[in-house]
């Protein structure tokens, strides 16, 4: 076969010519009423034959009032009934909008999960905030998935659906949690792969997000890690490709709200796509690319809405110098500049300073520059902003401010630099080769 129409058929359809697993995630943003749900059935008929494990994150803007609950229940407040019953009823209507009600298997496994639910809600939480947070913040998932499956199994294909908490296990970093590979490796082989070999052409659903501990504790992956999850289950299956399915034709050279001319990147390479994900492109979470790469798995990320569009593939051989330039834009920025009070150069006591500060505040730092006499630096602004500066001023004389923008652009040429700043006041400016970054107002 010519290599070029190898790699379009590549392109289109993965790197698994032998049938190899793929692994689905649907989620938040496109999955917000049944009719929604209703799709998915049809994107899967479009891989016949191929196994395929498909990853569900809690349906639209779910997982923040999930927080809500959480925040108003453990300052006890008394909201948390209100919140709960509206989560509820949301997830009554899109059941009852896809299913039938004589449909008993699929309504009492609804209501058992409720049930689940509004008990790990009462319980009273003793523990610290983020293991309470993880004991009722999956129900999103565990919710949305059981719908997947049951829309699935209605449109008359096989589906099992797994508690994911039984299979990825972590350790116990509430809310931020690892993966135990080794633990959630002999899981997958025990739990997933009978389920693989079993049947011809097998669906299986499972939830992102969420894991346990060897305790059997419910653990989080950090929010929108749905999509990290996604790319463990390749990694322990050895998957052909993962897709993502979103509400954008793919990943673009800039967020269309912010660029009305973005325009669509075929293909980019994993270095790439880690590298725009940490300069805050919201295109997949940054934690998705590792497992992947480590083995060679393609990633596409592909529109829900036009299925048989190819969206873009994220992969290891993408020529150098074909990228065009890529723009990422953080607003609520804070610019802030210190110098030693008498006048002493910037030493690396000065960095030491910073730098434990921020770390001690839990702030990120996205930029930093110095001269003889002033260490300047930009961070996402911050609640303990204050906080820190008045630590800061103890021993530093400072200068801040504060609702700024930072703009990133990635493969920068001339034009592009002129069209990001045009009208704006650049406080700071600092390139390489590849990347330019300005902080404006
Ligand atoms: N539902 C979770 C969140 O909103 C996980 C995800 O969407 O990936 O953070
Ligand atoms: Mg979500």
């Amino acid at each position: 076969m010519p290599e070029q129409f190898r790699k379009s058929i590549i392109f289109a359809f993965g790197n698994d010519e032998s049938g190899a697993m793929k692994i689905f995630k649907f989620g938040g943003g496109i999955l917000q009423k049944a009719d929604d749900v209703s799709k998915i059935p049809g994107i899967l008929g479009m891989f016949p034959g191929e196994p395929l494990l498909v990853v569900i994150s809690a349906f639209g803007k779910t997982t923040n009032a999930i927080e809500e609950l959480i925040a108003s229940k453990f300052d006890r407040d008394g909201v948390p009934g209100e919140i709960l019953n509206r989560i509820i009823a949301y997830h009554r209507e899109i059941f009852k909008d896809l299913f039938k009600e004589d449909n008993l298997e699929t309504q009492n496994q609804l209501e058992s999960l409720i049930t689940d639910f509004k008990s790990a809600v009462s319980d009273s939480p003793t523990t610290n905030f983020a293991e309470y947070y993880d004991s009722v913040v999956g129900y999103g998932e565990l919710l949305s998935s059981l719908a997947v499956h049951h829309a699935i199994r209605q449109a008359g294909m096989d589906s099992e659906w797994v508690d994911v908490r039984q299979v990825l296990k972590t350790d116990s970093t509430f809310r931020d949690a690892r993966i135990d590979w080794e633990a959630s490796r002999k899981n997958c082989d025990k739990i997933i792969k009978p389920l693989i070999d079993k049947k011809k052409r097998p669906v299986i659903v499972t939830q992102g997000f969420i894991a346990s501990d060897q305790q059997e504790h419910p653990t989080s992956l950090g929010r929108e890690g749905s999509d990290y999850t996604a790319a463990i289950f390749a990694n322990l299956l050895d998957a052909g490709s993962v897709i993502i399915w979103k509400d954008v034709p793919g990943i673009l050279n800039a967020d269309p709200k912010h660029f009305p001319q973005a325009v669509k990147l075929d293909e980019i390479s994993y270095a790439e796509a880690t590298e725009l994900a940490y300069y805050g492109a919201k295109v997949i979470h940054p934690k998705t690319i590792k497992p992947l790469q480590n083995k060679n798995i393609p990633l596409y990320v592909r529109p829900f809405l036009s299925p048989g569009e190819p969206g873009t593939m994220i992969h290891a051989n993408v020529p150098a110098g074909q990228y065009i330039p890529s723009f990422i834009f953080k607003s609520n920025q804070a610019l802030i500049s210190i110098s030693d009070r008498d006048l002493s150069f910037v030493n690396e006591q000065m960095f030491s300073d910073v730098f434990g500060m921020l770390t001690k505040f839990s702030i990120h730092m996205n930029l930093v520059q110095n001269s003889a006499l002033t260490l300047t630096f930009c961070i996402d602004d911050h609640p303990n902003l204050n906080e820190m500066l008045t630590e800061l001023h103890k021993r530093y004389s400072v200068r801040y401010n504060q609702a700024l923008e930072l703009i990133t652009i990635r493969h920068f040429n001339e034009k592009a630099v002129e069209h990001v700043l045009r009208g704006r006041e650049v406080l700071l400016e600092q390139q390489n080769r590849t990347v330019v970054q300005y902080v404006i107002r």
